[in-house]
């Protein structure tokens, strides 16, 4: 087995996690079997307290495990399939080594960050790429930061201790930026944060350089002899034009796949990349074009979202279609000419969410969509947003709600299920993880999906309340989608309509560029069919 390391330097945001998915695609396309992880050095346990301020989208996996979002471009670029074993936070670390301690397994010791906190870190990474070629793991941070030291020395050792760059390889993602005053491009920050590195005993053997401009020569050149790499190891990685999807085939020209290849000794010879062009090519030239909007609360966020959009752009792809995101901020549409915006549109989706601000401005925007017969996508708040606004507005029951919004609501149409009512612990205890659902007949899942039984991961406390499920269905919202085993409503959708449809799970963190989710890519060709008639 194999092991890529990748650090990033000189500021974050620098797309670290992107780039190794980047990687893992180009190698498994050479045959490799492939697992990418994530290494986060702060010391919550998961993500899954922290707010989308904080963090951005909570990525869940199968397992149930809340994870950082990174996670969802590793699955969207490669075909692994991720566990909670593939994202390691400091707060796992601690809690394991000082549970170990109370346990009395480090009996008359002193526990210290070297080597017991490294020595948990080192054995995490065997465990989390057992059956691959290769293991990618990405550390969060920026190399300088106190609270990764003990990361970057546990792959020290790890090195070290596994017989170098044949089967160990540093990777480290710098910044190379261009001062427009002095005109060129600078390359100090870079060799301070390898000089960094090599402080901790770390010589990275392959330098990706972030860059708004072409590196040119006489950089390339430079970097290489004050980061003691070779020239070739110097890789220029470029914004991407249209999409992040461009990323693997730019890393390709770079000779990056090649190279790492080499280096770590690996018999896989280079194949085409014919689906990587057919997909640029479907964003970069597409047939048609939609405007959907996404109706949230945390719209001027990049990351809150993130696989909600990701998933719009591959239900894109399958249709030929280029997919504009039109950003809409919930807490604008109580008013009438807050929602002028929406007549624009031709398709709505109201994503996840948590709390009860811009809730009304979400209800405004289900009742937009129904009365409209404008295409509508709700995911899991989505989902009961638009239940609300059918109790409230066809059943007549004015101040239905769910009690996460109105505790003392006399409808609670959306309600806590009876084992949520005893947890008091807010990590790790929602309703969390893959679920089956079955599908009914002659519906718009079913036709999307065709398939009769479908698994789909959740993130929610909420459920849709079985009590008013006859008055709904008699009134034209349709249940299409449960899940037997606990009799739980999973998808409603409106019978009237051209494409209402709410799922309580998160079909986001399914989707992929090469195999949109059914739904998305229904959604979309939903959308193209009414701006068609329109
Ligand atoms: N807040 C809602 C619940 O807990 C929906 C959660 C979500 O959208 N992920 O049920």
């Amino acid at each position: 087995m194999k092991y890529i390391f990748i650090t990033g330097g000189v500021v974050s945001s620098l797309g670290k996690g992107l780039t190794a998915a980047a990687i893992g695609a180009l190698l498994e396309l050479r045959g490799l079997t492939v697992r990418i992880q994530k290494f986060d050095p702060y010391l919550n346990v998961d993500p899954g307290t922290m707010s989308p301020f904080q963090h951005g989208e909570v990525y869940v996996l199968d397992d149930g495990a809340e994870t950082d979002l990174d996670l969802g471009h590793y699955e969207r670029f490669t075909s692994g399939q991720l566990s909670r074993l593939n994202n390691l936070t400091s707060g796992q670390i601690y809690e394991r080594v000082i549970t170990k301690e109370r346990r009395g397994d480090y009996l008359g010791k002193t526990v210290q960050v070297i080597p017991h906190v490294t020595n948990e870190i080192k054995s995490r990474i065997d465990e989390a790429g057992e059956g691959v070629d290769v293991l990618i793991t990405e550390i969060g941070g920026t190399i300088g930061d106190i609270e990764g030291l003990p990361f970057v020395e546990a792959l020290r050792q790890f090195g070290t201790e596994n017989g170098g760059r044949e089967n160990v390889l540093f990777i480290h993602v710098t910044l190379v930026p261009y001062l427009a005053a002095a005109g060129e491009l600078k390359t100090k920050p870079s060799q301070q944060s390898v000089a960094k590195l090599r402080e901790i005993g770390i010589q990275p053997d392959i330098l990706i350089c972030r860059t708004e401009e072409s590196l040119g020569d006489e950089v390339r050149e430079k970097l290489a002899m004050f980061c003691s790499v070779p020239v070739k190891a110097v890789i220029e990685e470029r914004d991407v034009e249209t999409s992040i999807y461009e990323l693997p085939l730019m890393l390709q020209k770079e000779n990056l796949d090649e190279l790492v290849v080499e280096y770590l000794g690996l018999d896989a010879p280079k194949k085409p990349m014919d689906k990587w062009h057919d997909v640029v090519r479907r964003l970069k030239y597409p047939a048609h074009k939609v405007t959907i909007g996404v109706v949230g609360k945390y719209i001027e966020l990049q990351d809150a979202y993130k696989s909600v959009y990701e998933s719009l752009t591959h239900g894109g792809i399958a249709n030929d279609t280029k997919v504009v995101i039109e950003r809409i901020d919930s807490e604008e549409l109580t008013t009438e000419e807050g929602r002028k915006c929406l007549e624009k549109l031709d398709g709505i989706l109201v994503p996840g969410g948590f709390g009860d601000r811009g809730t009304k401005g979400k209800i405004w925007a289900a009742r937009y969509a129904r009365e409209n017969k404008l295409p509508y996508f709700g995911l899991c708040m989505g989902m009961q947003i638009a239940v609300i606004e059918f109790a409230r507005n066809v059943l007549g029951l004015g101040d239905a709600n769910s009690p996460e919004f109105d505790e003392k609501t006399p409808h609670p149409v959306v309600h806590l299920m009876e084992e949520q009512k005893e947890v008091t612990q807010k990590g790790a205890s929602m309703r969390l993880g893959a679920y089956q659902c079955n599908l009914v007949d002659d519906t718009t899942a079913r036709n999307a999906y065709k398939e009769e039984v479908v698994s789909e991961r959740h993130r929610h406390r909420y459920e849709f309340n079985n009590s008013y499920r006859e008055a709904m269905e008699a009134k034209g919202l349709k249940v299409s989608g449960v899940n037997q085993k606990h009799n739980l409503v999973e998808i409603v959708e409106l019978e009237d309509h051209p494409w209402f449809v709410g799922v309580q799970f998160h079909p986001e963190f399914k989707s992929k560029p090469f195999k949109a989710h059914p739904l998305f890519a229904s959604f979309i060709s939903a959308a193209l069919e009414k701006k068609a008639n329109t």
